[in-house]
């Protein structure tokens, strides 16, 4: 009997000792975390930001409400979109192009699950890669929906209902965007999909109908065309990736016509229904004729819209424009003093880099420098093969600005390492001014051209002439060698090897 009481004593004693212990644990969760800096968004612009602050010296916070960081761009944007754009460009290689180069193969098969697994172990690997960085850098990192409460509080409420309010002296809005939608389409995410859900098909398609001749669409549309789906595609305005100038669509669209995607241009699509495993796409074609066509999966790619459910702007009165962003002034500060936003949830263009350079940018400004950002120089690319990409301005922006212009050109074809390869479709232009010869554009349709458009920005931004790209020295033999030349064509109408 005595010993069963000592025993019950010393198990009172230790829930005693533990209930006392969770009490005080309690209240120190219930103390409030406080930041100087406080983002809400993990994407390339809000994960970025978040480690500048925190090399600045800065006590960081970054929200994010779902379980990986690195938003649209490392999990369902960028990198999975890059990853089955490889995968489809090796088959695709091995299909049509080995036996050129004398390699002879037995069998070929296409495994897509499998393509798709090593698409979500790359997206792991880089989004853990994220998660090592925040650690490093010191960063709190918070899971879960953030809410503006006030100027300086947020509440983050995790997955499972729990809420922390914590207070930071600034906010940094990186919400980023979700895809766009026309309201007499019903997305099921099974065969009326968005880019989300074609990352993840298990199934080569027999048709993909794709509306948006966008760069999402004409990539993604690549990757099913690559590994043997009829790919169709219905753009609205009479040229596909509309901003891109105008001789670079031209040149990409006659490159994926030759690798066999359709295109209809001009042609405004009117309905589309869900028919079984089937889907019917009517449009208006570029005649003013209705057309309907079948396919097994229909992706809309029409563009993405700003991010800001949930958000509590309308708690403190941070301002939106009639597109629904993020509206900021030159510093990227809103309408409050203390809440700045960047990337794909403000005005410009929705990519991953610009959103990058905008987190340095804020977290720079808060630290008193002095950082700049050359909008008009931020590059673009579509990573079709070839690949296309542009900088500066268009041919098309410059007449409209009524600047005066020289534009030089060089095929890619006529380049050694082309032949080399067989990779020979594709164009360099250059635009510059007709007076002092300053570079205002470079629009490149070629392989690599993702890569070679870094040697016209690093020009530009240095203000080089056409003349000084082309009396730089270019390794031979290059697809870069195809800048150089169209920059002597540009300069004085004189290419080397045309
Ligand atoms: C298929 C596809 C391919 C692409 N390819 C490229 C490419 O090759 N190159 C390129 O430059 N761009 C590409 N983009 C665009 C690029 O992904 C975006 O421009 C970029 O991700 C924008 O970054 P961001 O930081 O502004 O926002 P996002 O990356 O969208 O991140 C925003 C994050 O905020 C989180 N969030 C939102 N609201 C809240 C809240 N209230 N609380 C907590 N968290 C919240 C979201 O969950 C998300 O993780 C691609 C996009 C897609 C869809």
């Amino acid at each position: 009997m005595r010993k069963k009481e000592i025993l019950l004593n010393k198990i009172l004693y230790k829930l005693s000792a533990l209930m006392e212990f969770l009490n005080f644990e309690c209240k120190i969760n219930t103390m409030m975390q406080n930041f100087d800096i406080t983002i809400i968004g993990s994407g390339p612009g809000g994960y970025v930001c978040a480690i500048r602050c925190a090399q600045l010296g800065f006590k960081t916070a970054l929200i994010e409400k779902y379980d990986t960081l690195g938003g649209t761009c490392l999990n369902v944007g960028c990198i999975p979109s890059k990853a089955l754009l490889d995968s489809s460009h090796h088959y695709h290689d091995a299909k049509e192009s080995f036996e050129d180069h004398g390699i002879g193969l037995d069998s070929l098969s296409i495994d897509v699950p499998k393509m798709i697994e090593r698409k979500r172990s790359v997206v792991d690997m880089t989004t853990k890669g994220i998660d090592f960085l925040m650690d490093k850098n010191k960063v709190t990192v918070l899971h879960g929906m953030g809410t503006i409460k006030d100027k300086t509080h947020i509440v983050v409420k995790d997955k499972d209902g729990k809420e922390e309010e914590i207070e930071s002296k600034n906010i940094i809005i990186a919400t980023g965007s979700k895809p766009a939608n026309l309201p007499f389409i019903e997305i099921d995410k099974e065969r009326i999909i968005t880019s989300t859900e074609a990352l993840e098909l298990q199934e080569v398609p027999k048709h993909f109908i794709v509306i948006g001749g966008g760069v999402i669409g004409l990539e993604l549309g690549s990757v099913y065309k690559r590994l043997g789906a009829d790919v169709t595609v219905i753009e609205f305005m009479p040229r596909i990736v509309p901003g891109m100038d105008g001789a670079i669509s031209k040149e990409l669209n006659k490159v994926l016509r030759k690798q066999g995607m359709k295109f209809n241009l001009s042609s405004k699509v009117t309905k589309v229904e869900r028919k079984g495993d089937e889907v019917e796409v009517t449009f208006e074609n570029k005649k003013g004729e209705e057309e309907t066509i079948k396919g097994d999966y229909c992706l809309v790619s029409i563009g993405r819209k700003p991010y800001t459910e949930s958000l509590g702007l309308e708690n403190v009165g941070v301002e939106v424009d009639e597109r629904g962003r993020v509206k900021v002034d030159e510093h990227l500060k809103t309408n409050i003093d203390n809440i700045y936003a960047i990337g794909d949830v403000i005005k410009g263009a929705m990519l991953a880099h610009k959103a990058e350079e905008e987190g340095i940018l804020v977290a720079e400004q808060l630290a008193n420098q002095k950082p700049h950002i050359n909008y008009n120089l931020i590059p673009s690319v579509v990573y079709t093969w070839p690949e296309a990409a542009g900088v500066g301005k268009t041919e098309e922006q410059l007449k409209e600005e009524g600047v005066e212009y020289k534009a030089g050109q060089f095929p890619i074809r006529a380049l050694g390492r082309a032949r080399a390869s067989g990779d020979i479709d594709g164009m360099v232009k250059i635009l510059s001014d007709k007076k002092t010869d300053e570079v205002l554009g470079v629009h490149i349709v070629s392989a690599r051209a993702a890569d070679m458009i870094a040697e016209a920005v690093t020009a530009m931004e240095f203000r080089a002439s056409a003349e000084d790209i082309g009396r730089i020295s270019h390794a031979h033999p290059t697809y870069m060698e195809a800048v150089k030349e169209a920059a002597l064509d540009a300069t004085e109408g004189r290419p080397i090897h045309t």
